[in-house]
């Protein structure tokens, strides 16, 4: 099942063991399970070398043609859902009750989306009296995908399917820390009739990275990261005036009225806290809670939260699996003691499992204040905040009251109030009595520090692709001198 090298570069699988050596451990064991090797300057050079080339003859096929292999690889990656989401389970830890319907899966959804657009990708016409202009939507060349480790295969297939779709190029760096997926996601593609060097995956660090970011054959990066890596790779972009999406972090509100129906927001709460072991990057992991519905919210949540299954992420009836990683379960760990000790009340969890791997306890704290650690900082992990609130516009100051802009929720059966509260929520994506729904039909990503550019939907082929302008004369050129 396991892919067969390290890297994935024009076409096959490449080896190159003079790279640094990087483990690939199962969260949920702490084992070994594989190695993979970072890339080398040789390496890296095959991967751009093949890409410039290759990109060339791609930009030159119709659309339909181009959607078709797309297409064809969302067919094949939902043939063998199963095996790609036990890969899945094996690089993150992530549980296969959820890889089974949301990694493999949402990347076929992304190769079929973008595929189907593929041949609709139009410029316009422009009449200027007997004049006229017209307009190209141009491929962009070689573009970098940087991905994290929580949704390694969807982020493979998030970032190429519309890079791929509108002519371009893609070499994919997956994280360190989940390296496998990608390599399979490339050798289907070329399965599906890729031709070879249109996406490649090279494995390393973030100086890997930031090799490709600075190399001058590259027009395009997204990254989906952390703040504070995002910050370093738009800059190391605009250096060189290259394209960029970002999709970092967040700290998104979740607002729980009195008028809400309080099991569908606890359900709302868990999707929002719990998911993945808490490592989604949209996570609503303030919980604000109006003073009315804070006992009932509460109370409900620790009852559920205690029906939670956490165990062997490979047997089917487990709801969570562990933390991504030892590094990841002590970040975890110190912000529930921050949590402790800056006075926030424990309702549930609080601790690590003793068992083998990097197990966390779902993880719940209520009266949190704005200025608390746990309040603040992106936690990555299954540890929600309840905060109180009185009133609409407190909350709407306090929810937006964070350098973050990622996702916010609201649960309320006031339709007015919904769509009030979510005019003035500073966020890429709102929910209104649901969370965590982030299908390829809708634009996602975020504002302020959370992030720049979109990836989904028609909204990703404005970060795939540039427009060239062209004006016709069709008189002789009237000039005065
Ligand atoms: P990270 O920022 O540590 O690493 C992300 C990727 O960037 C990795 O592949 C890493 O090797 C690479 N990298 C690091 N330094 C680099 C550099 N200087 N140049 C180029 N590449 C470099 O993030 P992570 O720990 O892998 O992932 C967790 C973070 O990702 C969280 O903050 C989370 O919120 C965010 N995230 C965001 C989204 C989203 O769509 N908005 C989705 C998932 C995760």
């Amino acid at each position: 099942m396991q892919p067969t090298a390290s890297h994935f570069i024009n076409g096959r699988y490449v080896e190159d063991t003079t790279g640094e050596a990087i483990e690939v451990i199962y969260p949920a064991t702490g084992e070994v399970i594989a190695q993979v090797h970072a890339a080398t300057p040789a390496v890296i050079e095959q991967a751009l070398a093949s890409a410039e080339a290759a990109q060339r003859e791609w930009a030159k096929r119709s659309g339909t043609e181009r959607g078709r292999v797309l297409r064809r690889a969302a067919d094949i990656i939902r043939e063998r859902n199963r095996e790609l989401s036990i890969l899945e389970t094996y690089d993150t830890g992530k549980a296969l009750q959820e890889t089974l319907y949301a990694d493999a899966t949402s990347g076929a959804d992304a190769l079929e989306y973008f595929g189907g657009l593929a041949g609709a990708l139009t410029g316009e016409h422009i009449q200027l009296g007997a004049d006229f202009a017209y307009t190209k939507r141009m491929p962009l060349g070689v573009c970098v995908g940087i991905g994290a480790w929580n949704y390694p295969t969807q982020i493979a297939c998030w970032k190429g399917a519309p890079a791929l779709a509108c002519g371009n190029a893609m070499i994919f760096k997956p994280s360190e820390t989940t390296p496998l997926c990608a390599l399979k996601v490339a050798a289907i593609l070329v399965e599906a009739g890729l031709p070879a060097g249109l996406y490649n995956v090279v494995q390393g660090m973030g100086a890997v990275g930031s090799a490709l970011v600075e190399d001058p054959r590259v027009a395009k990066v997204s990254l989906t990261g952390s703040v504070p890596t995002g910050k370093k790779v738009y800059a190391a972009a605009a250096a060189q005036m290259k394209h960029a999406t970002m999709e970092l972090g967040g700290k998104s509100p979740l607002i729980i009225f009195n008028d809400a129906d309080v099991e569908n927001a606890v359900s709302g709460a868990m999707l929002a806290n719990m998911y993945s072991t808490g490592q989604v990057c949209s996570n609503g992991t303030r919980v604000f809670v109006q003073k009315g519905v804070k006992d009932a919210f509460l109370e409900r949540f620790a009852e559920r939260c205690a029906a939670i299954k956490l165990g062997d992420p490979l047997d089917e009836e487990t709801h969570l699996g562990p933390m991504v990683s030892e590094a990841q379960m002590d970040i975890v760990l110190s912000y529930i003691a921050k949590g402790k000790a800056e006075g926030a009340t424990l309702v549930c969890g609080g601790e690590q499992l003793e068992r083998d791997g990097f197990y966390v306890a779902p993880t719940v704290f209520a009266d949190v204040t704005d200025g608390m650690s746990i309040a603040k900082e992106e936690i990555f992990g299954p540890v929600m905040a309840v905060l109180d609130f009185e009133d609409e516009d407190e909350v709407i100051a306090r929810a937006n009251d964070t350098p973050y802009g990622l996702s916010a929720g609201i649960f309320t059966n006031d339709i007015t109030r919904a769509h009030r509260v979510v005019d003035q929520l500073e966020a890429g994506t709102c929910w209104i009595n649901t969370y965590n729904l982030a299908p390829v039909e809708v634009p996602f990503g975020g504002v302020k520090a959370s992030g720049v550019g979109r990836e989904n939907a028609k909204a990703a082929i404005e970060h795939y692709s540039e427009i060239k302008s062209v004006y016709v004369g069709m008189t002789p050129v009237d000039s005065a001198y």
